[in-house]
């Protein structure tokens, strides 16, 4: 019997899933919502570990450079506002990481991902990739899933890589905990380059937006994240506000294709200087999303289901680590089943399921944890839940990643040291 592997949700963690799973003997098939047609103006971005993984395990270095057009960021800058630059960290990676901090245009990153998935050359059968096909239900111990239409699908394997307002979590836990708000929002805005160098000339004698570098701005409680994208084309602004100075209605601004308006985007940085403001009315469309997490959850599996990605562990973007955390399931996952070809049992894969968990929940908790410590004051943070690294060393933590194998045995060692 072939080995029958169900994505649920085809964004980053449902693609990178299949990419990892693809081999001999395998069905893969991806269900997932939407059409796949939205482009949505959003930067993103794979740390070192992640990037890693993409290139050196997956082999798509190349793809991540060419098709996905990738800028390797090599450091933040910050500035005051009067457009001075009042500090450089550099992040050019270092060697021992194996690899850069890499942007993205997300839609880029996405597209390459999917291609690598359907890719008739690469190991096993091309993944099949279902839109327009929402999963409503799911029986774990049947391995069935079952689609808006009333089609019932069936694997030995199904994966919940549905995002933060997963509707699968509720077959792995009894009690569902909601995403949470953290009391901030962020507008997110996307412009040509060549527009701003057209339209915006001092901007550009401040901030040239072709440069690899993540622009910020720290000014009346507000923040922007400002950097390059699709090789320089385009350049991304994320925009951190918190709830209380919205103009908006933050409740109602909860999905990843919400929309800003830009007058009251404008209301809001009424404080900043005009030569940053002025560019915000170039951006062809104005997101607007409400930032929520998950606290960690207490399992991730139930019978034949797991839930990976941020269905399983929803964090803030203070990291940059979403998509990158993902990209460390899907390689778990492959390398948890490497050896698996025929249709496996119900209790097998309860027992692999439960040593990926093992291998992965404490390095995402601890993440978790920390992401949403940089987002909120210290205060916010209850004390022995405190992440007490360095930022230093809390960037080596994250980037001296080998794979979730090696980290288990590592993880093993030192508790036994
Ligand atoms: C359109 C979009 C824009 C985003 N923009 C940003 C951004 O600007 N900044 C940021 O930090 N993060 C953003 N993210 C989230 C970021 O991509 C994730 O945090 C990270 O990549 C982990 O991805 P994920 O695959 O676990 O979840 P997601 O990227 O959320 O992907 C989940 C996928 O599952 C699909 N899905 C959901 N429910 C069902 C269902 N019932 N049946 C079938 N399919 C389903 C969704 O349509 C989606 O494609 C965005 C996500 C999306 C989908």
């Amino acid at each position: 019997m072939p080995f029958r592997i169900v994505i649920v949700g085809g964004g980053i963690a449902g693609f990178t899933a299949a990419i990892a799973l693809r081999g001999p003997d395998r069905i893969i098939t991806v269900l997932e919502q939407s059409r796949l047609n939205k482009e949505i103006g959003a930067l993103i971005s794979l740390q070192p570990n992640a990037s890693r993984i993409v290139e050196s395990i997956w082999g798509l270095k190349e793809e991540l450079h060419g098709d996905a057009r990738a800028i390797v960021d090599e450091g933040f800058r910050i500035y005051n506002t009067d457009g001075r630059l009042v500090n450089t960290v550099p992040l050019l990676s270092k060697k021992e990481y194996g690899g850069d901090r890499l942007c993205f245009h997300r839609r880029d990153l996405h597209d390459t991902l999917k291609k690598a998935a359907v890719s008739p050359d690469r190991e096993g059968d091309p993944v099949v990739v279902r839109t327009a096909s929402k999963v409503v239900e799911c029986d774990p111990s049947k391995g069935t899933v079952t689609l808006e239409s009333g089609e019932i699908v069936t694997g030995d394997l199904i994966i919940g890589a549905d995002g933060i307002h997963s509707a699968m979590r509720k077959h792995v836990l009894d009690a569902e905990p909601s995403a949470l708000p953290t009391g901030h929002s962020a507008y997110r805005l996307m412009i040509p380059c060549e527009v701003l160098e057209k339209e915006e000339p001092e901007f550009c004698s401040k901030i040239n937006p072709r440069d690899p570098f993540t622009s910020m701005m720290v000014a009346h409680n507000c923040r922007l994240v400002m950097g390059p994208g699709r090789n320089g084309e385009v350049y991304g602004i994320v925009a951190l506000v918190p709830d209380e100075q919205m103009n908006e209605d933050p409740n109602a601004k909860q999905s990843w294709v919400a929309e800003g308006e830009l007058s009251k985007m404008l209301a809001t940085f009424s404080e900043y200087p005009s030569w940053v403001t002025s560019i915000f009315k170039h951006s062809q469309d104005l997101g607007l999303w409400q930032l929520r997490d998950l606290d960690p959850l207490e399992k991730w599996h139930n019978d034949r289901l797991i839930l990976i990605g941020d269905a399983a562990h929803a964090m803030l973007p203070t990291q940059g680590q979403g998509a990158s955390q993902a990209i460390e399931d899907a390689e778990a996952l492959g390398s948890f089943f490497e050896n698996i070809t025929d249709s496996p049992s119900s209790e097998n894969i309860s027992k692999i399921f439960e040593e990926i968990f093992q291998a992965r929940y404490s390095r995402v908790s601890l993440i978790q944890a920390y992401s949403r410590q940089a987002a909120k004051p210290a205060t916010a943070t209850d004390d022995n839940k405190k992440v007490t690294m360095k930022a230093d060393e809390f960037m080596d933590y994250n980037c001296m990643y080998r794979g979730a194998k090696l980290w288990k045995q590592q993880q093993e060692v030192s508790s036994t040291a």
